[in-house]
């Protein structure tokens, strides 16, 4: 491509990440489109002619991105929204224009000290040791906690695992399971702990079980705790987890994905103590950093536990090593090749300052209390869980009339599936003690209680023509 159509190409392209910026949230967030109605647009062989860029350009922008749901938008409160931020979107830009090599240190010094210099704001955020500890930017948080159960696996059992057993909640995220299979551990080397009402933790049955497995015979070696739960926001005990696991010489993960970036709001460091006693946690920049896609971030306690784990030395990366006091993230994880992730944070951190990043986020906390306080002001509305950590559970169950829970169930489930499909707002179900109830994860700093509010009338206006 020439000069010129490069420049002119480039700017049709920040033109409409802009305008998206602009016009997001008079826009629909919600995308529906079935299997056959996309292979109509995009199905074809490989061409084999190419075809002028910006006619290119224009189908996507036309036909790919209007069938994508917008998980930043201001109505997207479900799953974990990604409410990314521009400067890290030009930042990936640029790590990706330059295509960076983020690897090792003799590729990229820069990548390398960036990686490491935020690496270490982190650790001084969460309260971890600055010059034991370490870290490694993952693709997400469910590559951060295989990371960490690897780890964990190497550090506390070598190379036989056989009598190894894990510890997590039934609240634990899906993706710790995932990586706790990915591993190669049985059915019966995994301990899935009840959660007590507030679904946390329960210490007791915690207790006993390690208890029992101790006297089988079986080596308890790493509990997975959750800082908040994808769910409820719940915080499980930390502290008193912190002193099991130091007691019975554990490994203590936490899975702080979601909910670990509430550490810079006044509100969530107090829930949160605790946090800096873990081995290793899970935090997910992609989510309540605001960074685009993809961000996550494993921190640990002793840096040295990453190199020992995933170290290899083959011939052909001898001449990139070098020397002793640089760090090779490669050495630090599963990716060789990897993306310079550390840029957008750095430069977004750079741009706005943590000032920025604590008032947007004690402003999500607030938010979510604010929809607490309209719900129980509310003669349809009933709080199931109460704000925590910006997550906030409610259900339709009008005060005036007495409905089953099958009924009920039956009602929020059709509220969410038709508020999904006017596409207005992107708001599911989960199920809290057996009951469907609606949840809403406010993340996103461009949500306003307006927004809550008319989400909250569609969904009323849904629920009249049902019941
Ligand atoms: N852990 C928790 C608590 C989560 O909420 C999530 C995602 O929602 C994950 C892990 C997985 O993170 P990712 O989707 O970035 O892989």
């Amino acid at each position: 491509l020439s000069k010129e159509t490069m420049k002119e190409y480039g700017n049709h392209v920040v033109n409409a990440i802009i305008e998206h910026y602009h016009t997001q949230s008079n826009k629909l967030p919600v995308a529906m489109g079935s299997r056959e109605q996309m292979d109509s647009l995009f199905l074809e062989e490989a061409p084999e002619q190419g075809t002028e860029p910006l006619d290119v350009l224009n189908f996507v922008l036309e036909k790919v991105m209007t069938n994508s749901t917008d998980l930043s938008h201001p109505k997207s409160y479900s799953f974990v929204p990604g409410p990314s931020n521009y400067i890290s979107v030009m930042a990936d830009a640029l790590a990706t224009g330059f295509n960076i090599f983020s690897g090792g240190w003799v590729a990229s010094p820069a990548a390398a000290e960036l990686e490491i210099i935020t690496i270490q704001w982190l650790l001084k955020i969460f309260g971890f040791p600055q010059k034991k500890g370490g870290g490694i930017f993952t693709s997400g948080g469910s590559m951060a906690n295989l990371t960490a159960l690897t780890t964990a696996r190497r550090i506390k059992c070598g190379e036989d695992f056989s009598k190894a057993v894990i510890y997590l909640s039934d609240q634990a995220h899906s993706s710790n399971i995932k990586a706790i299979r990915v591993l190669g551990f049985k059915k019966e080397q995994i301990r899935i702990i009840p959660t007590d009402l507030e679904f946390k933790f329960a210490i007791n049955k915690l207790k006993n079980c390690i208890a029992k497995d101790k006297l089988e015979g079986l080596l308890p070696f790493c509990l997975i705790a959750t800082s908040g739960t994808t769910n409820t926001g719940t915080i499980d005990p930390l502290s008193e987890l912190a002193t099991i696991c130091k007691k019975e010489d554990i490994w203590f993960h936490i899975d702080g994905a979601y909910g670990a970036a509430a550490i810079l709001a006044p509100k969530g460091k107090q829930l949160l103590k605790g946090i800096e006693k873990a081995d290793s946690l899970t935090v997910d920049p992609h989510k309540w950093f605001f960074q685009p896609y993809e961000m996550g971030c494993l921190l640990i306690r002793n840096h040295k536990h990453l190199s020992h784990t995933f170290t290899e030395k083959p011939e052909y990366l001898r001449d990139i090593e070098g020397n002793t006091s640089e760090i090779n993230f490669y050495d630090h994880g599963i990716q060789l090749t990897r993306r310079f992730r550390a840029l957008k944070f750095y430069m977004s951190l750079k741009t706005y300052g943590l000032k920025e990043f604590r008032n947007a986020i004690t402003y999500n906390i607030d938010l979510a209390e604010e929809v607490e306080t309209l719900l129980r002001s509310s003669k349809h509305w009933q709080v199931v869980f109460p704000a925590t950590l910006a997550i906030i559970n409610f259900r339709y169950n009008p005060i005036a009339k007495k409905h089953s829970k099958k009924e009920l169930d039956a009602i929020n489930q059709y509220i969410s599936e038709k508020v999904v499909s006017s596409r207005k707002a992107l708001l599911v179900t989960t199920v809290l003690h057996g009951k469907t109830v609606l949840r809403m994860c406010l993340i996103n700093p461009r949500t306003t209680l307006n927004d809550v509010k008319e989400t909250l009338a569609l969904c009323e206006a849904f629920a009249k023509d049902r019941d």
